[in-house]
């Protein structure tokens, strides 16, 4: 990696703040005055120092998971499996999952050790996009797609916020794009039209879409994918 990037990454300024920086003198690798901004650097061997301190390159680890059915969304569980077990080993401790999907509920997951994404995507303001397959054990009716658009009553203090309900040929599959995270929401927004979820599936998460991950597979988010997040 070149030094000016390192530095940047490191948030020590800009790109072209830290080309000064190194210009002037003021940064060291392995003890050694660098003043060019493109000279090479391995972050995970050399050691770099600006103003005297040691700089600590830090990365974020973010896996998207396909959950599998049976797995509890949480870093230790009494009773069951948790879906911490499909990430390596090393990532367990300093890693949390993004939200959660219910026990029996399968789909996109995502696990990361970056808590500030992880408390953006989760606040109730943000009001993250989050798509589901489900499958129902009755037909449902077109007229549904105004109701869950307007909103539905769960039970909460409030209605739903606006969602987008697409009906399958079938009448009984669906997949709805909430934009909240309440407790058993797509289930609790079906039993409020008479429909009880028999399967349910998270198949994108803003622009994030599961692909074809099979369950319990994961893949790491790209670079572009970080910065888009
Ligand atoms: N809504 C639910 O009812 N269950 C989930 O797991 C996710 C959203």
């Amino acid at each position: 990696m070149r030094l000016d990037k390192f530095l940047c990454e490191c948030n020590i300024g800009t790109r072209s703040e830290v080309k000064k920086i190194i210009k002037t003198g003021m940064v060291f690798v392995n003890g050694e005055l660098i003043k060019q901004a493109d000279y090479k650097i391995d972050e995970n061997i050399d050691e770099v120092s600006y103003n005297g301190d040691r700089l600590l390159y830090k990365t974020n680890v973010y896996f998207l998971l396909n959950k599998p059915a049976g797995y509890v969304t949480a870093k230790k569980d009494n009773f069951y499996k948790t879906v911490m077990e499909f990430i390596p080993e090393e990532y367990r401790k300093k890693c949390s999952p993004v939200g959660r999907l219910d026990l029996d509920t399968e789909g996109l997951l995502l696990i990361t050790d970056d808590g500030a994404l992880n408390h953006r995507l989760m606040s109730p303001s943000h009001h993250v996009e989050k798509t589901y397959y489900a499958r129902l054990d009755s037909k449902i009716g077109v007229e549904n797609i105004e109701k869950f658009k307007v909103g539905v009553d769960i039970g909460d203090d409030k209605l739903t916020l606006p969602a987008k309900l697409e009906i399958l040929d079938t009448f009984d599959e669906v997949f709805l794009t909430i934009s909240e995270g309440r407790y058993h929401q797509v289930k609790r927004m079906f039993e409020s039209v008479g429909a009880k979820v028999t399967y349910l599936k998270r198949v994108k998460l803003s622009f994030l879409e599961l692909g074809d991950l099979e369950p319990g597979e994961y893949r790491q988010l790209t670079d572009e994918e970080i910065k888009r997040l």
